[in-house]
Formats: C-alpha cells, structure tokens, sequence
C-alpha cells in the first residue's frame, strides 16, 4: 500500500526538454505552466508560424499545474481535474492539436446521486441546483412536500430586484426557498468551485442562467430555457457534455509542452519567476532556477499565474490590478482515490454523489472512476487479471472555509473517507491502495463583484504595454474556459506582433 501526499505536487514528472530557438524578432515569455500558460503559449507558437520566440517558465517540478495524473494500485488516475467540458469547443479543440485526437473519450455512465440523510437520492435536471423539471424533482424526494409544493408559485412572482451583483445563495433563496438551496445549489456549487452559495456570485458563475434572467422574472422559466439552450457554444460538437483522455486529462499539458518544444519553443521547470520589470520598453524577468539568479528580457509578457501570485508580480507594475488579483479567494481541498476489490463493492449507480454542506459529512463529493471512464476500468482489470478487478473511487473533501478538512493528516482523512464511502454506497472492506493529493488555493472564488474585479483588472493590464494575463481567475475556472482565456491572452500578443511587423517592413 502506498500514500502519497503534497501540496499541490501528484506525482512528480520528468521536467520536460528545452531547446533553444533560433534568435526571432520578438520574444514572448509566458509565466506559469499550468494549462492557461501552455494553451497561450501554444496559440503564439501555432499562430506566429515561428516569427516569435516563446519561452514558458514554470515554477515547479513539472508542468500542468492543477492537471497531473497519480496512481492507485499500478492503476493511472486523474489527480486534479479529470473532465472537460465538451459544449464548448476550446479543450477538446487543444487536445486534438498536440495529437491527442485517439484518446478523446465521454463517460461511460451520466447522472449523479445525492446523498441525502440515510441514503443516496438520484439528482434531478438542474442548471447549478435550479430544478429544470418539476416533476423529476418531485419524483426525486430530494425536497419536503411543503418546498415543493410552493415552488410552482415562483412562476407568477414578480421580477426580484437587485442592484449590480447577488449571490447565487442570495438569489435563489429569495425565488425558490432556502431548502433548495442547501439540498441543490450547495452541492453542485461545491463541486465546481469549492465554494459556498451565499458568497459566489450569480453572474459570474451561473453566467448563461444570469444572462436569461435579463426581462425574466421567474427563475424556473429561465432555468428550463437555459437546459434547453444546453449551454452549446458556438463550435462546439453536439453530444456528450464532458470529454476525458485516456489516461487522463493529465496528459494534456504533457502533450502541449512536447509539442511546443518540437515547434522550437522554450519549456523550463523550476524556474521561478521573482520578480517583473518595465525597461526601455521590454520587460525585464527575475528567475530563480534553484540557487542560481538570472534575468531574461522579452518584448511580450503572458501572465499565466493564480490569482495571488500574479498579484505579488504585478506589485509595482500595477499596484491596481495587484490590488484586485490579491482580493480574489481562492478555496482548497483534497482529492482521495481509493481502490477496492471489486467484489467489495456492490453494484454503483451513474457516475457517482454529491454531499449538501448541511449533512455533516467529510466527503463533498464522490465520483465512481472505474464506471466512469473506460480506460480506468481496463486498467483496473489488466492490473489484478480480470477475474480480480478494482473499484477505483475518487473522493473530494474541503470548501471554502473548511481548512481542517482537507488538512487532516492522509491517515485520518483516509479512514473518514472510507468509512463515509462505506456507509453510503456499503462497501464491505477496506481499500487495497489509496493516494491522497492536497490542492492548496486550487479554485478562485468568484465572490459577488467578480464581473467588475476582472473588467478592473483587464483595464489596468491592457494599461500596460505588452502585457496579457489569464488563467482560471477570469472566465471561469473549467478547463475549456481556462484555455479560452489563454487563447484571448495570445491573440492580445499576436495582434500586436502583427502591427509591430508591418511596422518594421
Ligand atoms: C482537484 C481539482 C479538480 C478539478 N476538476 C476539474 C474538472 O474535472 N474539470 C474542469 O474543467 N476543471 C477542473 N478543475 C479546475 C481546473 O483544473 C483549473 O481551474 C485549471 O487547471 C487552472 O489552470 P491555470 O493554468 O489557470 O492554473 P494552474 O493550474 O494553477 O497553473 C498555474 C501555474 O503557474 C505556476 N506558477 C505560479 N507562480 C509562478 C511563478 N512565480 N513563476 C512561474 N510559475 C509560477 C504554478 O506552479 C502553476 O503550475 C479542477 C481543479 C482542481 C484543483
């Protein structure tokens, strides 16, 4: 049995080969190595055809930030995030381009299970916890009979007021009840952002729902229409909403970075950016690569940090949007993936269960790996022989403000985990193998105003020149969006490249 465990670390990989490129006209550093800074750096590579040098700088062992892989008895797994949303096209689109387009793969299994006092409750249709479908909702017995029978109310109700933003918690409450919103909203809000209702902002994390309610005043209505709309992207594939890779989504920065450096590209690990200076119109970079000091120059700059960090970088740059960067909440929390011997587990239902904050429990969120996604399943098979497979389960713990829960030592969270999992699905013995990875200040919280911090923040950034940031803080905190706010970073750089070539000839 092993437990690995670190901050923010899964399991180390090899730092990935640099070669240095020939001497182009402009220089683009790109700061940060998680998939915001790769997809940016990417679309320079891809799009400036080699015209502009890029170099990443990453400051840990490995890139890939909140994406990395793990393993659970000699079976691969996702250890940061493990679904991207497929409605859009930005993820997909990224993994196809740095040859991953074979190991796109869907769940194998959809809808998930509350687990509600004594016993897991199938979820109903709902845009973050808004029923879309009454009757489903009913037939759940996820509410009392008194929410439930004065929901249909909301329909006639008028229009509530509110000036600029509202919490979800906040918005929802006053439409449909506070029992809806602990049974439904926490939950789902919880899961995407380990956040909590009452302090996430509706418009900037609901933004579809947000945008319908504009001349509607029911919240039902504007739910069942944003389901309809089944938040689809213009260029997105119709089908499933959530695609995987096989052998986890892990692999895809992985596959971003070799493939930048095979474009002559820049990719270092460890290499700490300390500090950023404006001089005689380039920029001036403070590394740390171990003991060793050294400073780079470049023309362009690509922010691609959390929130904190590119507000200590930004400190004298623009003490503005430092100021807004550093007011940004960030939660943490753990991930604890536990394999079992098949035959310990009884048979699983959809693709896992969600925990309401208000049942008292450590987990937040379980999710059933080996129903879900295929290529876990015949790893787990091929690992014990297929008359000995596993059950791998990734379980989550911590929200905003539960700081002893994912810090708890890997032992206790280990065995709370376990017995929670046992209790609810009845597992009937312990795990043969277990991993826990601590991601500390792992999600922004989009608090409410965040619409607002991240138009103040772009305008101080667009007031500095040659300068782009992005990364999970701005337009939202998914994958997918999180390579759109990278390709919107690179564009920035592009488009002035382009003027600063037709300048030069
Ligand atoms: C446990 C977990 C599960 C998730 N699950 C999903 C999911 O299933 N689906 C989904 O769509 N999203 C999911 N997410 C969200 C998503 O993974 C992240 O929002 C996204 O990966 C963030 O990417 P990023 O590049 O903006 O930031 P990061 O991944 O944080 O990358 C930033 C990088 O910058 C580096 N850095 C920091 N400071 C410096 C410096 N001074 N110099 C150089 N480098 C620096 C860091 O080391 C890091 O590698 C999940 C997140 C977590 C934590």
């Amino acid at each position: 049995m092993t437990v690995s465990a670190s901050d923010s670390e899964a399991t180390p990989m090899r730092p990935v080969l640099s070669v240095v490129p020939a001497a182009p006209e402009r220089r683009v550093v790109v700061i940060g190595g998680g998939i915001a800074g790769l997809a940016a750096a990417h679309f320079v590579a891809t799009e400036s055809r080699g015209t502009l040098g890029v170099t990443v700088l990453e400051a840990g062992p490995r890139v890939g930030g909140k994406l990395a892989t793990a393993e659970v008895a000699g079976v691969t797994v996702d250890s940061g995030a493990e679904a991207m949303q497929s409605t859009r096209p930005e993820a997909v689109s990224l993994a196809r381009a740095v040859g991953l387009e074979r190991d796109i793969v869907h769940p194998e299994v959809f809808g998930a299970s509350l687990w509600l006092g004594d016993r897991l409750r199938r979820m109903p249709p709902t845009v973050m916890g808004v029923p879309t479908d009454l009757r489903a909702l009913a037939a759940a017995q996820v509410l009392g009979a008194r929410s439930l029978l004065t929901l249909p109310l909301e329909y006639a109700r008028p229009a509530t007021r509110f000036d600029g933003d509202v919490s979800v918690g906040a918005f929802v409450e006053s439409r449909l009840g506070r029992d809806l919103v602990e049974t439904l909203v926490e939950p789902l809000l919880g899961g995407v952002y380990a956040g909590r209702a009452d302090a996430l902002s509706l418009e900037a994390t609901v933004p579809m729902l947000f945008r319908e309610l504009r001349g509607e005043s029911s919240l039902l209505r504007a739910a069942e229409r944003t389901a309809r709309g089944g938040g689809r992207r213009a260029g997105a594939r119709r089908g499933p909403i959530f695609a995987g890779i096989r052998g986890g989504v892990g692999r895809l920065p992985q596959a971003v970075a070799a493939d930048l450096v095979d474009r002559g590209a820049v990719v270092r690990t460890d290499a700490v950016v300390r500090s950023l200076h404006r001089v005689d119109d380039r920029w001036r970079i403070i590394v740390a690569s171990g003991d060793q000091g050294e400073v780079l120059e470049a023309e362009e700059i690509i922010l691609a940090v959390p929130p904190h960090q590119a507000s200590a970088l930004l400190t004298h740059v623009s003490p503005s949007a430092a100021n807004d960067l550093g007011l940004i909440d960030m939660s943490s929390m753990a991930i604890v993936t536990l394999a079992y011997p098949a035959e310990a587990v009884p048979p699983l239902s959809g693709s896992g269960f969600l925990v309401p904050p208000n049942q008292g429990r450590t987990l937040k969120a379980a999710n059933y790996a080996t129903s879900k996604w295929d290529w876990i399943a015949r790893e787990a098979r091929t690992r014990r022989g297929r008359d000995d497979a596993l059950v791998v389960i990734r379980a989550s713990v911590g929200r905003l403000g539960e700081e002893d829960a994912w810090q708890r030592s890997d032992s206790d969270l280990v065995s709370d985990v376990h017995a929670e999992l046992a209790d609810a699905i009845g597992i009937r013995d312990l795990p043969v193998d277990r991993t826990v990875t601590r991601w500390r200040d792992a999600i922004p919280q989009y608090a409410t105003g965040h619409v607002r911090r991240v138009e103040r923040i772009r305008s101080a950034v667009a007031g500095i020149p040659d300068l782009e940031i992005c990364g999970a803080a701005f337009d939202g905190v998914g994958v997918a969006a999180v390579i759109g706010s990278a390709r919107t970073a690179a564009r920035g750089v592009l488009s002035r490249s382009g003027r600063a070539a037709a300048v030069a000839h």
